[in-house]
C-alpha cells in the first residue's frame, strides 16, 4: 500500500515549499493541486470565460484535458498538451483559480486525477481538500497555517526576488479575499480535517517545519 501524506492549508503557508523538500528526501511524488486548478483556471481565461460565471465554466470545462507529467523530477501540468507551468503564477491566474475551483464539475475532474495519482505511488499531496476529500484515508495529515501578514511577506518576498514590482498590502488584501473563497465556498471548502495535525508556520523556518512533518512520518511508521 503507498504513504500518502495530504498537506492542507491557505495560500501562502509554505505548504508547496515544505511538501517538495519533503517529498524529495523521501523520494516520494509531490503532487501540487493547486497547479491543476490553475491550468484550469488559465483554461478559461484563455477562451475568454468570466471565472466568476460558474454556469459557463461548468459546462466548458470538458474540453480542458489536464495532465501532470514529471520533467526531471519537476512536476509539469498539460493543458491540452501544452505545458503551462511558466503561465499558471501570474496573479491573474491566482484570484481565476479561486473562483473556477468554487465549480463543482471542476472539482470532480481535477479530484478524480489527483487520486488516480495516489492510488499506486507513494505521494506528499498539498491543497485545500486533500485530507477531508482527496486523500480521506492518507497515512499523515497536515494542516499548514500562518498569519495572514507572515504570508503576505513570503509572496512579496517571492515575486520580488523575480524582480515583479507589488505592494505588500495588496498582497495581504488578496491573500485574505482569496482565504476567503475557499473557506466558505459549498463545494470542499478549505478546513482542517479532524485528523490532521495543526502547524503554524509562522514563526518556523523551513527546515524546521520540514523536519516537524518527517518526524510524524516516522511515528506513523511504527
Ligand atoms: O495552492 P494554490 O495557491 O496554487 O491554489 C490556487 C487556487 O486553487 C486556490 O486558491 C484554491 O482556490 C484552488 N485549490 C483548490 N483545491 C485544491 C488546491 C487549490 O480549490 N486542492
Amino acid at each position: 500500500m503507498p504513504f500518502n501524506i495530504a498537506i492542507d492549508g491557505p495560500a501562502g503557508a509554505g505548504k508547496s515549499t515544505i511538501a517538495k523538500k519533503v517529498a524529495e528526501q523521501l523520494k516520494y511524488i509531490y503532487v501540487d493541486t493547486g497547479a491543476m486548478y490553475r491550468a484550469m483556471a488559465l483554461y478559461m481565461l484563455n477562451k475568454g470565460i468570466d471565472p466568476s460565471d460558474s454556469e459557463t465554466v461548468a459546462k466548458e470545462c470538458d474540453g480542458a484535458d489536464i495532465s501532470i507529467k514529471y520533467i526531471d523530477g519537476l512536476q509539469c501540468v498539460f493543458l491540452n498538451g501544452e505545458n503551462v507551468n511558466d503561465k499558471i503564477r501570474t496573479n491573474e491566474v491566482s484570484d481565476a483559480a479561486s473562483k473556477t475551483s468554487t465549480v463543482k464539475e471542476v472539482r470532480r475532474k481535477l479530484v478524480h486525477l489527483q487520486q488516480e495519482l495516489a492510488k499506486s505511488t507513494d505521494v506528499v499531496m498539498d491543497g485545500r481538500d486533500i485530507g477531508t476529500a482527496v486523500l480521506p484515508a492518507a497515512d499523515l495529515k497536515i494542516y499548514m497555517t500562518a498569519s495572514s501578514r507572515v504570508r503576505a511577506r513570503r509572496r512579496y518576498d517571492e515575486l520580488t526576488a523575480k524582480g515583479v514590482s507589488c505592494r505588500l498590502v495588496d498582497i495581504e488584501k488578496e491573500i485574505i479575499e482569496r482565504d476567503e473563497r475557499d473557506m466558505n465556498r459549498e463545494e470542499s471548502p478549505l478546513k482542517q480535517a479532524e485528523d490532521a495535525i495543526l502547524l503554524d508556520t509562522s514563526d518556523m523556518t523551513i527546515e524546521e517545519v520540514a523536519s516537524a512533518i518527517l518526524a510524524l512520518k516516522s511515528e506513523r511508521e511504527v
